[in-house]
């Protein structure tokens, strides 16, 4: 193969571990060469070899309005004529707060950092030094970026690659995080009757999107809420993927479930690095300078990167944006399931807000063995006949997928007309 693609991969696999930055990026999943992305616009990017897709990944969650956003664009273009970075705070990471404040409920107070990662590791450092206990809780398939004591039965990147738990954790380390099965009540349960008085959180992806798209079932999370409750335990709804992608308040709008702290990234910081916890104050208030768990960022707040996510969070506060995002993911994921089944080919389809899940099983999965269990293989091969006829869906089964604003009828129309010689092929 001599595309530049292929080119670029084997210059990369050079200096770069596996040719990529992060390891999803490296099409090991589904097999073949990476695209090298040359420039990105609406719903499409292009390739290093100008070949354009129709993009379902959008940066793996952020770019809800699409690629190269005008106002985002000029917001960014403006904030860096000004200065790139000062390490002293700006207004602008005011309104950020306050907006990030006005939107969801239940954070009486946030701080900005730089990742998702970063979010995650500092709530949770937080919700120790807040309670003053050193166990955590988890729920397998579920990612929360990469710090040590998540890294335990983890999704994402880590099933897809068959090692859920990664080296380089020490087991001491991982000794503090409790690791129970998604929406398994009975485990639930037990847990608390017997540990609830030693854990410090419970931290949840609230629609799960790093095992495919999962769903909690509404008792479970109520049920949770009351058992943290009683117990004391922090809990922590990580929105990294779902914040301002489900809805406008997220998954805990989404469930009317009030998390005692929230952790935020990707949208918010519209394609820009910036994430975000927040949450109860009493708890806030526990963080340095005020309190002393300490958590700190010599980029916290870029001033680059919140003219991007402020500008971002403004566009999504117009009227009907999300009544429009849910109605063009239904329409594809709803396109999907009727052309597989024209082809008796066992497959379902779901979505929240604009985020969805694609499983090549007869019925939409509610736990992480049965994602596991639909046809990977069978999985791949659509990745592929989309991918060569110019659709990007996500190179992993264990993925969920993402529709921008931008991706309107004829976009959706278009992935259909694909996605129906892709099911008669596999057929
Ligand atoms: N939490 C969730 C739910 C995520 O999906 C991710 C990333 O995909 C993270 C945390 C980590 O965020 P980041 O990759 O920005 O560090």
């Amino acid at each position: 193969m001599t595309s530049r693609n292929h080119q670029l991969f084997e210059r990369a696999q050079q200096t770069i571990p596996g040719g990529v930055n992060s390891p999803v990026r490296a099409f090991r999943a589904v097999g073949g060469t990476p695209r090298f992305i040359t420039r990105a616009a609406g719903p499409y990017f292009w390739d290093a070899d100008d070949k354009k897709y129709i993009d379902y990944i959008g940066s793996w969650g952020p770019m809800i309005l699409g690629h190269s956003h005008p106002a985002v664009v000029a917001a960014v273009q403006a904030a860096a004529a000004t200065g790139m970075s000062y390490g002293a705070p700006t207004e602008a990471e005011i309104e950020m707060a306050e907006l990030l404040c006005a939107c969801l409920p239940s954070l009486e107070m946030v701080r900005l950092v730089s990742s998702g990662t970063e979010a995650t590791m500092s709530a949770i450092r937080l919700a120790r030094g807040f309670t003053g206990r050193h166990a955590i809780v988890k729920f397998e398939g579920c990612y929360h970026g990469h710090a040590d004591s998540l890294l335990v039965k983890a999704g994402s990147g880590l099933l897809t690659f068959g090692n859920p738990t990664s080296a380089g954790v020490p087991p001491e380390f991982a000794q503090h995080t409790r690791v129970l099965a998604y929406n398994d009540p009975t485990q639930l349960e037990t847990l608390f009757a017997e540990q609830g008085n030693q854990l410090a959180c419970v931290i949840i992806e609230p629609i799960a999107g790093n095992m495919n798209l999962i769903r909690p079932n509404p008792d479970y999370m109520q049920r949770l809420r009351a058992l943290c409750d009683e117990y004391g335990v922090v809990l922590i709804f990580d929105e990294v993927m779902t914040g301002f992608r489900v809805g406008p308040q997220g998954a805990q709008g989404h469930y009317g479930i009030r998390p005692d702290l929230t952790t935020l990234g990707k949208i918010i910081g519209g394609g820009m690095p910036v994430g975000a916890f927040g949450g109860r104050a009493d708890i806030m208030q526990a963080i340095a300078p005020l309190g002393s768990v300490y958590q700190a960022g010599t980029l916290s707040g870029n001033p680059v990167a919140v003219a991007a996510g402020l500008t971002t969070l403004k566009l999504l506060q117009a009227p009907g944006f999300y009544a429009q995002l849910s109605q063009q993911t239904q329409s594809l994921i709803n396109g999907l399931q009727s052309l597989a089944g024209k082809y008796g080919i066992a497959f379902s389809a779901d979505a929240v807000g604009g985020m969805f899940g694609l499983y090549f099983s007869a019925q939409i999965p509610t736990t992480l063995a049965a994602v596991q269990a639909s046809d990977i293989a069978r999985f791949n091969r659509f990745f592929h006949l989309m991918l060569d006829g110019g659709v990007y869906f996500a190179p992993s089964a264990y993925e969920a997928g993402f529709v921008s604003i931008q991706h309107d009828e004829a976009v959706i129309a278009q992935t259909l007309t694909l996605a129906e010689q892709a099911f008669a092929t596999l057929a």
